[in-house]
């Protein structure tokens, strides 16, 4: 393991790959859901490191009531594989929507699960129209829990951006770095999240962008247009040897706080010592508080977590300041600020608009504005 970066969680990074077993044709087939089978290639990676199964009722009974896994670790969300009855053998195939064969299931318990409790608990809502539990409550009623061993990684949409764990600290390691701080994001990269990067990056060795690339809601930003300006941003504006781009194959579950607790220790997996966590992390519509996903790390004990989160507000152009700045660091009134609503930047980019150049790099808008023509 590379010396000096932070140790994965738990202490040993989990490898779930193995070889085909002879009998994997002859085995009851699971189908598993885009979210599961993301999951799945996570714990095959060991990006869910301690985890190396789905979780059974005693991890998932306290991870859903007190963010904790029966072991006492820290762990913030059910990975739990859903099914409609419980399989008549001791072993399972796992397979995506096509049919393909990924991995094998080692029966260890099916059990009965509350959703409607789990989401108040995980979603802090109980609302069918929230997208994460929306997707809970179409689920199947067991909960299948086992550990797994995956022969058949799936095909990364980005094989230029695909790191294992494991990869990426060979890649902080090669580089020297020890304190690395890991960037979560679903969104095109504008300035001000630019600057939250490079202040967080004035005081590590490297940072990885690390953009979610799994299943998300279909109003997002495309995967593939983000990379596209993720790409010519740090092209064009961060030092290379400084930053790595990679992708992060994990679903959204727009649970929130929870969600970036559960970003945080995968990243640390990653190998990141810091992460970032700015405003509504992971958050959808209007269910959780601004900060809400920022508070949620004080329910921890002092370095239970390990990896140390990094808070950022909402920031912006100051023109009487002239340069980036946040209301910790500007004293001037919103005058002097260069503020656009996402409907607003949606409006400019779509009749084929530059965002003034301090909100956006004029790059990164180009990029956008070809995405909306095309669409
Ligand atoms: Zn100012």
């Amino acid at each position: 393991m590379s010396a000096g970066l932070i140790r994965p969680h738990g202490g040993t990074l989990v490898d779930r790959t193995g070889e085909r077993p002879a009998d994997a044709e002859s085995l009851e087939v699971v189908t598993l859901t885009p979210r599961e089978a993301a999951d799945l290639d996570m714990l095959a990676s060991g990006a869910l490191s301690p985890l190396t199964g789905f979780m059974g009722p005693a991890d998932y009974e306290r991870v859903v009531e007190e963010m904790h896994l029966a072991s006492g670790l820290p762990w913030a969300l059910p990975v739990c594989l859903a099914v409609r009855a419980a399989p008549k053998g001791d072993r399972v195939a796992l397979a995506d929507e096509t049919g393909r064969l990924l991995a094998v299931l080692d029966v260890a318990e099916v059990f009965p699960y509350d959703a409607e409790h789990e989401a108040e608990k995980c979603f802090r809502t109980t609302d069918g129209e929230h997208p994460g539990v929306a997707r809970l409550y179409a689920q199947h009623d067991l909960y299948l829990a086992g550990p797994v061993t995956v022969f058949e990684r799936q095909a990364p949409g980005f094989p230029e951006l695909h790191r294992d764990p494991k990869d990426t600290r060979a890649l902080f390691a090669e580089r020297g770095w020890k304190r690395v701080v890991g960037f979560q994001t679903r969104n095109p990269i504008h300035r001000a999240h630019e600057y939250l990067t490079k202040c967080a990056l004035e005081t590590v060795d490297g940072l990885l962008v690390h953009p979610l690339v799994g299943e998300t809601k279909s109003d997002d930003v495309p995967a593939a247009v983000r990379v596209k300006a993720y790409d010519v941003l740090v092209e064009g504006y961060y030092p290379k040897d400084r930053v790595v781009v990679s992708a992060f194959p994990a679903a959204m579950r727009y649970a929130g706080p929870r969600e970036a607790i559960w970003h945080a220790l995968c990243r640390k997996n990653y190998g990141c010592s810091h992460f970032i966590v700015g405003r509504d992390h992971a958050g959808v519509g209007s269910y959780y508080g601004t900060y809400d996903a920022q508070l949620v790390f004080d329910e921890f004990e002092a370095h239970e977590l390990d990896i140390e989160p990094m808070f950022f507000e909402h920031s912006f152009f100051c023109k009487a300041c002239g340069q980036m700045a946040s209301a910790k660091t500007c004293p001037h009134s919103g005058d002097d600020h260069v503020f656009l609503s996402g409907t607003k930047v949606r409006e400019l980019l779509s009749n084929g608009q530059l965002p003034p150049a301090e909100f956006s790099r004029p790059e990164v808008a180009a990029i956008l504005i070809d995405a909306y023509r095309a669409s």
